[in-house]
């Protein structure tokens, strides 16, 4: 067993226990054993934090700094992110059971952040409004004040860096509410970021359960903005709460049922790899995960064995052991992702691959599931329909290329899709009628911190990353002078 690890929230600059004295325990997704306990932030622990965010909002230690000093201090909690990133990336493994590499690609995605919201802080200009001579009007972007994010389990520090960064980035602070699964890394970040000199009440971190601390931070009177990414019946419950203080919910990132759309003059073996290995990277559970496959029918037959073949070699273990794939993040997780596969099978799907929890050990006591794999799938069944977050694929095949975007658009969701063509003016012309915020054209895998994403339809609103993120996380503000 791991070394015991112990969160307490993170209020005001320092450590401190929940007010009750409450924990809840942290788990081992990889052993199936508890390996440490977090503070169960309560409603008054919220309060705590929301008044010390209030207060460092307009402190002079935060207000007072100049946009470059705040920007250096950005960037000084890269630097001490990148020394500290073994000890960050382990934990992380450890909490959500990704493997030790991705951990530590996620924890780069972190630095890289906070690295690239550092250079904004000093380039958010306004802009001069032509007005009638006489007048001059000028625009200015503004920080909302205490800004709440409440953030999921599967990218973890993702995406806490990739909301916190631009967060402050406009001059913001901020109370961080972490997934129950996952509470550890995020106090590590708060504590760093303390030790690089950011003034107490900047950033704090309550953990706790969602509809304990969650629930109290989306419906804090003292928040001016708040930022959200987790399941659809969640976020429905957050745009109920936080609309009764008429809160602006800046972001609202949902799941996603992405396609991914092979066309018949595609680097098929690349794409047929790209797409296994794809639905077992964080296994399965990404929001922008391209969980539909949609072949020409008359490739339908090769595609399936490519992608069988490949999830035959995918090596599943613990994320410390650095496998292909780790287990899913909690036994709640395994169990909604078996449920999906016995519902694939009873609806008429085939299982040609996988779908199994494995039964010997050390597999069997971690929260593991087999790279699974449907054919047989039809607009209507729940394995097509719905958010699995797990490895489970479906292939459907498609004769044109109008019953491919139709099939594509087929979803409630709206995150991401994937285009496998050699063909530019085809890769615009669908890419142009998708309906999804985020095209990727023969793989290319994740995104850089550089360019927005978010979701449409059910998927959500709002866009993270890039400029947008500056844009979000302020408020205009316009003044009019008769001169
Ligand atoms: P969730 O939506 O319940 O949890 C996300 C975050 O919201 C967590 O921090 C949680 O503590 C908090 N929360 C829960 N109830 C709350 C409430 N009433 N008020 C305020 N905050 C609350 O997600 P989950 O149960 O951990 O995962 C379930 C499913 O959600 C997954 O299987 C997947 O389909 C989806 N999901 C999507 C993403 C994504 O990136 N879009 C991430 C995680 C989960």
């Amino acid at each position: 067993m791991a070394e015991v690890q112990k969160a307490d929230l993170w209020i005001d600059g320092k450590p401190v226990p929940a007010q009750s004295g409450a924990t809840f325990p942290v788990y081992d997704p990889g052993r199936g054993e508890v390996i440490g306990t977090a503070a169960r932030g309560g409603p008054e622990d919220v309060d705590r934090a929301v008044e010390s965010a209030r207060k460092a909002f307009r402190s002079p230690a935060w207000r007072g700094l100049s946009p470059s000093d705040r920007g250096r201090l950005l960037g000084s909690l890269a630097r001490k992110i990148e020394a500290a990133k073994d000890r960050i990336a382990w934990l992380l493994s450890l909490e959500n059971g990704k493997p030790l590499r991705h951990a530590h690609d996620e924890v780069y995605t972190v630095i890289r952040n906070f690295e690239y919201y550092a250079g904004w802080v000093d380039k958010i200009h306004g802009r001069i409004i032509p007005v009638p001579p006489g007048v001059f009007d000028y625009l200015l972007y503004e920080p909302l004040g205490v800004v709440g994010h409440i953030i999921p389990w599967n990218y973890p520090l993702d995406i806490f860096a990739r909301g916190v960064a631009p967060s402050l980035a406009v001059g913001n602070t901020v109370v961080v509410k972490p997934a129950e699964e996952t509470p550890l890394s995020s106090v590590e970040i708060a504590c760093l970021a303390a030790e690089v000199g950011f003034p107490p009440g900047v950033i704090n971190v309550v953990t706790g359960l969602g509809p304990e601390a969650g629930a109290a931070l989306a419906g804090h009177p003292g928040i001016q903005g708040l930022a959200f990414c987790g399941s659809v019946e969640t976020g429905k419950q957050v745009l109920e709460t936080a609309a009764r203080n008429i809160t602006p919910v800046v972001s609202l990132e949902l799941g996603g049922k992405s396609p991914c759309l092979v066309f018949p003059d595609a680097d098929i073996e690349k794409a047929a790899r790209s797409a296994a290995e794809g639905i077992c990277y964080n296994t399965g559970q990404s929001c922008g995960a391209l969980s539909r496959l949609l072949v020409p029918e008359d490739l339908f037959g090769g595609v399936v064995e490519q992608v069988k073949t490949v999830m035959a070699g995918i090596r599943l273990g613990h994320g410390h052991d650095d496998p292909d794939m780790g287990p899913l993040v909690s036994k709640e997780q395994l169990h909604r992702v078996l449920d999906y596969i016995q519902t694939g099978s009873r609806e008429g799907a085939q299982l040609v691959h996988g779908g199994r929890h494995p039964e010997t050990r050390p597999l069997s006591e971690g929260y593991f599931v087999e790279p699974t794999l449907f054919t047989g799938v039809h607009p209507g069944m729940r394995i097509v329909e719905e958010e699995i977050f797990g490895p489970v694929l479906g292939i459907q095949t498609f004769r044109t290329e109008e019953e491919a975007v139709e099939l594509a658009n087929a979803s409630s969701y709206g995150l991401s899709a994937e285009i496998w063509t050699r063909d530019l003016s085809r890769a615009h012309r669908v890419a142009a009628q998708l309906d999804v915020s985020h095209v990727t054209v023969n793989g290319g895998g994740g995104f850089g911190v550089e360019a927005p994403f978010g979701g449409v339809k059910q998927s959500g609103f709002g866009r993270e990353g890039g400029i947008e993120s500056i844009l979000q996380y302020s408020r205009v503000k316009n003044v009019w002078i008769n001169l």
